[in-house]
């Protein structure tokens, strides 16, 4: 069979689906890979780089299954042929448009945001390897924008203290988050609505915040709190939010909108030069005063909400991604032909159309 790559079409996605090293390790089971010319170009892999590994430069969008990063336009799905299979983010709870096209042009679509969070499926978990490259660079923007540093510095010219850091919503880029601040010096604590978390946020050197608000979902995922449950939340966190220099939210609830966690009131009780990196954006933002894809200051605290965090460091998102990729397309190949056994729990689950 043949793996087909398309170059990203979507405004600033600078990543790419497969990256050389892991192109040659699918030549090795048996499939074909063909490259859009410069669709590595973004993430600074060039077409010989390409070439080298074993693929061959041509069009992408006829190939028995095409790999992406972003959803697919309306266009693009046009492009894939009937029958063929698409693997990629295709954001099957917030963006249902895309399912339907898919479903209607007879693609059998494999997303990635539907992999089970189960041990088995942890090379395939794209959510979790991009989620890693957003709370890293989530630290690294917010110690950019702090007018303070990080670590404790005792030198010559008088001792600094370090800065506090506060993360609200521990999962994988929470606590990428949590341990890359600390690395940097700061003082790091950790807020979440599943009490298991406290132990995670400990082993990365992080204080827990507890507020005594348990929401514990399905799927090791947390569940929406209940509008009473969110006043009092949200009361709360005004108060402990107030005494930090740097702020990363993360928390969502997948299909929901990105729950509130950070009101105006409590963003004006910060000191001046302290810092909010909301990485909820793209679904509302967990800040008030969050403008997803911009970074607004007010009352002298900066509020960044930036969007797509990982296709700013493209080459090592790229590299994770195409991983994640290459598992779930080890399991869809058998004797180097597509063959999904829909009997298996990771493809019955992340599969969102199929041919019936
Ligand atoms: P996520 O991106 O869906 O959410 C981020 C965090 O926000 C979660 O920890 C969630 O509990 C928290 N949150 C939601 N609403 C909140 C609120 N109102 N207040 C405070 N926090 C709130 O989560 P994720 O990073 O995708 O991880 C979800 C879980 O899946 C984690 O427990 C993670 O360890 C687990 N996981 C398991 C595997 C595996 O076993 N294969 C792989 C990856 C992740």
């Amino acid at each position: 069979a043949a793996v087909g790559v398309p170059r990203e079409s979507r405004p600033g996605e600078r990543r790419v689906a497969l990256v050389p090293g892991v192109v040659e390790r699918l030549r090795r089971v048996g499939l074909d890979v063909v490259v859009e010319p410069g669709a590595g170009q973004a993430a600074l892999i060039p077409d010989a780089a390409f070439e080298k590994a074993g693929a061959r430069l041509g069009d992408p969008w006829s190939a028995d299954v095409v790999v992406k990063v972003a959803p697919p336009s309306a266009e693009e799905v046009d492009r894939l042929r009937s029958g063929a299979a698409l693997i990629g983010f295709l954001e099957p709870r917030t963006e249902p448009d895309v399912v339907r096209r898919l479903r209607r042009a007879g693609v059998a679509g494999f997303a990635l945001e539907s992999i089970p969070r189960i041990s088995r499926a942890q090379s395939m978990d794209a959510l979790s390897s991009q989620a890693n490259v957003a709370g890293y660079r989530a630290v690294l923007l917010a110690a950019t924008e702090c007018t303070r540093f990080f670590p404790m510095l005792t030198t010559a010219a008088g001792t600094v203290k370090p800065a506090s850091a506060l993360v609200l919503g521990v999962g994988v880029a929470g606590l990428q988050a949590l341990a890359t601040a600390k690395r940097l010096g700061a003082r790091t604590t950790g807020y979440d609505v599943r009490p298991e978390v406290a132990d995670q946020v400990r082993s990365v050197g992080a204080q827990w915040l507890d507020l005594g608000l348990e929401a514990v979902g399905e799927g090791g995922y947390a569940r929406e709190l209940t509008a009473e449950e969110q006043a009092e939340q949200s009361r709360l966190l005004a108060d402990a939010v107030t005494g930090f220099d740097v702020v990363i939210t993360t928390a969502l609830v997948p299909g929901r909108p990105a729950p509130r966690l950070v009101p105006a009131d409590a963003v004006r009780g910060m000191r001046p030069g302290s810092v909010v990196v909301d990485l909820a954006g793209a679904t509302g933002g967990n800040c008030e005063l969050s403008e997803p894809g911009s970074t607004v200051v007010v009352h002298d605290v900066t509020v960044a909400a930036p969007l797509n965090l990982p296709a700013s460091m493209p080459e090592h998102a790229s590299e994770l991604y195409a991983r994640n990729v290459q598992a779930l397309l080890e399991l869809l190949v058998v004797d180097g032909r597509i063959a999904p056994d829909f009997s298996d729990e990771v493809l019955a689950a992340c599969c969102v159309t199929r041919e019936e």
